[in-house]
């Protein structure tokens, strides 16, 4: 399956078509279902077994891993909400492939911090919300039948709520283009006096929404999707590396430095659900390092040949970027700084 996926992927990021037969080939292969309880039609898949996935995934085709996330971060939300009637009415279907979620939701954690105002309001009437504002980030906004996002209240207090897309009041931004997965159809979403009954929320008003229900912000399943992509730049700069010796010692080291990293990373797999949020941090900052490393060591070793359109190192060196900015907390973004503005040694 990895194969075709990563052949897919060169014609995905030209055109900036949406992965529609990548996502095919998951449902063929039964990946929408993993993270879904069972008597929903799902199946409970280990952890690690997950991050492998990714690891390949992302490695053939980033548009796919990433828009999987998306959706899986979607999927999870509405799974930890244990709002049975709306979970038997659309995890289902989520399984079966038969609708696309996606989420909205870094107006409540990385984008927009520094507002004085919030992006979503909420108010509350005595049968639900209305909501108003923009949700500026929406990976799948023209695809997606549900989105998981949130909203502010008066009083501060944050709410999760599962919107139908064809709510009215909801408008759909122009897909944005981008330096690298504009297949991805990310764009922004207007609210409009929207009005979502109670039944659509999927947390109690809290003031760290974003802090429960797992897929939060910086998560590993983020470090694995980078950690995928660091593994393509590895193997194709081995590949380079093969008939030149001048290479070999720098590939050895990122080889080494990605099988440590990748072990690291199904460990903390297996014990996520007591992990510390600095490990996981630190885990995302190192990936992100990694990945941005072996990228321009990559195009490096491939000269003006891979900074051409088309060719797997420049793909590979935009889609490195993407890292800098998606999901990324305070913390991995100022370590990212920090070994930007370092001073180099020569020798
Ligand atoms: C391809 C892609 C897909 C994405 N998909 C999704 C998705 O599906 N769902 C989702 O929820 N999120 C998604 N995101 C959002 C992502 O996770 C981050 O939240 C987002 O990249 C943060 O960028 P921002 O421009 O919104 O940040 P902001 O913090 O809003 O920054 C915007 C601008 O404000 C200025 N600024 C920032 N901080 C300050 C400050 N402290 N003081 C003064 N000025 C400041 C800077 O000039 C900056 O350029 C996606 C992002 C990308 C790039």
């Amino acid at each position: 399956m990895f194969s075709s996926i990563a052949e897919l992927a060169v014609h995905t990021d030209r055109t900036g078509e949406w992965p529609v037969r990548q996502f095919e080939a998951l449902n063929r292969a039964g990946i929408l279902a993993w993270g879904i309880p069972e008597n929903f039609q799902g199946e409970s898949t280990p952890a690690t077994e997950i991050a492998r996935f990714y690891l390949d995934c992302s490695a053939s085709c980033l548009t796919t891993a990433f828009v999987l996330s998306q959706r899986n971060a979607a999927v999870s939300r509405l799974v930890a909400a244990r709002n049975n009637p709306l979970a038997e009415s659309l995890l289902p279907r989520l399984a079966r492939g038969e609708i696309f979620a996606t989420v909205g939701i870094s107006h409540l954690s990385t984008s927009r911090q520094h507002l004085q105002r919030s992006s979503v309001t909420l108010l509350e009437t005595d049968s639900g919300y209305r909501l108003d504002g923009v949700v500026p980030w929406v990976t799948g906004v023209h695809h997606a039948d549900l989105l998981v996002t949130g909203g502010t209240l008066p009083d501060g207090r944050q709410l999760l709520l599962a919107l139908d897309a064809t709510t009215p009041g909801l408008e759909r931004g122009s897909a944005a283009e981008m330096l690298a997965l504009n297949a991805s159809d990310t764009g922004h979403l207007q609210l409009r006096n929207v009005y979502v009954p109670h039944e659509a929320a999927l947390t109690e008003p809290s003031n760290s929404v974003m802090k429960s229900g797992g897929g939060g912000t910086g998560s590993l399943t983020t470090s694995t999707i980078a950690l995928g992509v660091a593994g393509r730049a590895v193997h194709a700069l081995e590949h380079e590396a093969c008939s030149r010796t001048e290479l070999q010692s720098e590939s050895n080291k990122l080889r080494e430095e990605w099988e440590a990293m990748v072990e690291e990373l199904l460990i903390a797999e297996e014990q996520s659900p007591t992990m510390e949020i600095l490990t996981t941090q630190t885990l995302r900052a190192r990936a992100n390092s990694l990945v941005l490393r072996a990228a321009q060591a990559y195009l490096t070793a491939t000269k003006g040949a891979g900074f051409i359109a088309g060719h797997l190192a420049e793909r590979t060196l935009r889609e490195a970027m993407f890292f800098l900015v998606w999901s990324c907390p305070q913390p991995v973004a100022q370590a990212a700084l920090r070994q930007f503005a370092c001073t180099p040694s020569w020798t």
